[in-house]
């Protein structure tokens, strides 16, 4: 069905529009966005208030297609990760991360990735195509529903309904493929979880290996979402052999352009380092990132490695990540540590359709 339209991914504005074109007041639009967005239904049968004329006349000119979890792996502190297959058959993954009051989805953007990062699992499936805004919304809908329940004692407090406290408060872009490749797909998707899902810009990650010509782009649009930037590396040299498609985007203009999105935004960029024993570690190399980004709205975020099986990289010892991250701060640079959730489970981007056996981290900011 290559050109049905796909209910799931268009806002109550053109949801309201295809209603009134098949002859239906706008207030079918409304429901028909209820029951997509805020009760999640998979199927335009299940929509029980909507006449069955208007859901059959839909069934002919539109689609309502849902993923469907593969596998589903929780790790004792409650981060669970999911395979999902998506319409064509392809598969993608997902994390959720309830802790407390902060609900986090970490989402894919595309089926494989074509970045090419030496270190990465999801680099070895290739890249394969980007995901349409509604398999982006279909992600944070889909993992919703495996929210925990909330403990007894606070059950009693809350309203009964299911669906008031089964919200997603943070989106991170930050699973398979490069979002900012996906530019206008990740954006779509942003406005729907945004206007239709409740979740606030601001707490919204947008991950990227460094697209310089969508940043500025983004900073033009002038959204409140985060940006994260996936350094590595403090030089050119040493990121190309890391991230392939960085030699794209070299880093005095990519850098350029992140100060630009930072004063315009006033939101923090966040700069993250992987750090890889022996190769990117050294005090020498804190210095040259300090000095890359000084002066900046930002701040570094420093991540573990998490073994790849069939690859050589590893974690530095505690002693030269505490070196490492007391030089940034000697230079005035503000430095977080990311948590490792997730283990046991394949956390890591791309480690569960590869099936290896590794743990994963997941970001805390
Ligand atoms: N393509 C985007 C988003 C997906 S990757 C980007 O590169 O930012 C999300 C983050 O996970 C990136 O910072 C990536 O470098 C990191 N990552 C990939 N493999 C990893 C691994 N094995 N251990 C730790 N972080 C990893």
């Amino acid at each position: 069905m290559p050109n049905t339209k796909h209910v799931l991914g268009l806002a109550t504005s053109e949801l309201v529009t295809l209603c009134e074109e098949l002859g239906y007041p706008a207030y079918r639009g409304k429901q028909l966005a209820n029951w997509l967005y805020r009760k999640g239904a998979r199927e335009i049968d299940s929509m029980s208030n909507l006449p069955r004329d208007l859901r059959e006349k839909l069934k002919g000119v539109a689609a309502l297609t849902r993923s469907r979890v593969l596998r589903e792996s929780r790790s004792e502190d409650g981060t669970t990760k999911f395979l999902l297959e998506l319409a064509d058959g392809e598969t993608i993954e997902s994390v959720l991360l309830p802790y407390g009051d902060r609900v986090s989805v970490c989402v894919s953007t595309q089926v494989g990735c074509p970045a090419g990062c030496v270190f990465c699992a999801t680099a070895e499936c290739g890249f394969v195509r980007n995901l349409t805004a509604g398999e982006i919304v279909d992600q944070v809908l889909t993992l919703r529903q495996s929210i925990p329940e909330p403990e007894e004692k606070n059950a009693k407090q809350e309203p009964q309904d299911p669906k008031t406290h089964k919200r997603v408060t943070h989106v991170v872009f930050m699973g398979m493929g490069e979002p900012l490749l996906n530019l206008q797909n990740v954006l779509k998707a942003v406005r729907i979880l945004n206007e239709e899902v409740g979740i606030s810009m601001r707490r919204m990650t947008i991950s990227t290996v460094g697209i310089t010509p969508a940043i500025r782009k983004l900073a033009e649009l002038d959204l409140q979402l985060t940006l994260a930037i996936s350094l590595h590396a403090p030089d050119d040299n040493l990121r190309r052999k890391l991230i392939p498609l960085s030699s794209k985007y070299p880093l005095e203009g990519l850098i350029a352009a992140c100060r630009d999105y930072a004063n315009r935004t006033k939101r923090r960029i966040t700069f993250e380092y992987l750090l890889l024993a022996g190769v990117n570690d050294s005090p020498a190399q804190a210095a040259t990132l300090a000095r890359l980004i000084k002066g900046m709205l930002c701040h570094v975020n420093l991540i573990p490695y998490n073994r790849v099986i069939g690859k050589s990289f590893s974690r530095p010892s505690d002693f030269t990540i505490r070196e490492f991250r007391s030089t940034l701060e000697r230079f005035g640079i503000e430095v977080t540590q990311r948590l490792e959730r997730g283990h046991a489970i394949s956390a890591a981007c791309g480690q569960l359709k590869r099936g290896t056996p590794a743990s994963g981290t997941i970001d805390e900011n």
